[in-house]
C-alpha cells in the first residue's frame, strides 16, 4: 500500500484494494510487497466486512474516510491480537499503521498512517486516508476506555446502523446509541467522549 502522493508511477501501483464488485482483494507489489504486512491484509479486509454490512457503502467522502478508518483501527487490533497470542514483534508500537509495508518509503518510525495522531474535524481534507484518522483516533480512545473487547463489538456493531453515505456526525451518533444499547449508559459517555475529543458535528 503505497502513501497518497499521486503523480508518482511507480506509487500508483503499489496500492493495495478491495473490490465489492468480485468480491476480491487484490495485493499490490512493489516496495515490500502488500500481502507480506498482516495489517494490509487485515485492512483490505475491514472493507470486504464493511460491505457485507452496509451494501454500496462509500457513497460520500466522508462515509469513505470513516471506512478508511475502520481499515486501519481493524489493522492494529489484528496486529495487538497476533502480538499476545504470538509473540509478534511490534517494534513501530501499537497505534502504527502497516509499519512493515511502509518501511519502503517512509522514515522511521515507518507508519503508512496513525491512529493516535490528534487530528479534528475541522482539519477534513478531502483525502479519505488521511480523513480516516479524525476517527481512528476516536476508535483508538474508546479502546482505551472500554477495553478491546467491548471496543470491537460496538464499534463493528454499529457499522450495521450506517448510511451508504453516513456523515462523520451520523456514524458517531450510530456509535454512541450502539454502546448505549450494549453496554449502557456509562460505555456510551465514553464512546461520546472520544468522539467530543475530535470535535465531530453532534457531540457538544
Ligand atoms: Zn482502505
Amino acid at each position: 500500500m503505497a502513501p497518497q502522493q499521486a503523480g508518482e508511477a511507480f506509487l500508483q501501483t503499489d496500492n493495495s484494494f478491495h473490490t465489492d464488485k468480485k468480491g476480491e482483494i487484490r495485493f499490490a507489489k512493489g516496495g515490500v510487497d502488500d500481502a507480506e504486512d498482516a495489517e494490509v491484509i487485515a485492512h483490505e479486509y475491514s472493507h470486504a466486512v464493511r460491505d457485507a454490512q452496509v451494501p454500496s457503502y462509500g457513497t460520500s467522502p466522508e462515509a469513505s474516510a470513516i471506512g478508511e478508518a475502520f481499515g486501519d483501527y481493524l489493522a492494529v487490533e489484528v496486529e495487538s491480537h497476533a502480538a499476545a497470542a504470538y509473540g509478534w514483534p511490534q517494534k513501530a508500537g501499537l497505534a502504527c499503521v502497516a509499519d512493515w509495508d511502509s518501511i519502503a518509503y517512509s522514515a522511521a518510525p515507518h507508519c503508512l498512517r496513525r491512529i493516535d495522531g490528534n487530528k479534528v474535524y475541522a482539519d477534513l481534507e478531502g483525502e479519505v486516508h488521511a480523513d480516516g484518522e479524525i476517527r481512528s483516533r476516536a476508535l483508538f480512545d474508546i479502546r482505551g476506555a472500554l477495553g478491546a473487547h467491548t471496543a470491537d463489538r460496538t464499534i463493528a456493531n454499529a457499522q450495521f446502523g450506517f448510511a451508504p453515505d453516513t456523515s462523520f456526525r451520523g456514524a458517531t451518533l450510530t456509535t454512541i446509541a450502539t454502546a448505549q444499547r450494549m453496554y449502557g449508559k456509562g460505555a456510551a459517555d465514553a464512546v461520546r467522549a472520544a468522539f467530543k475529543a475530535r470535535q465531530i458535528p453532534g457531540t457538544h
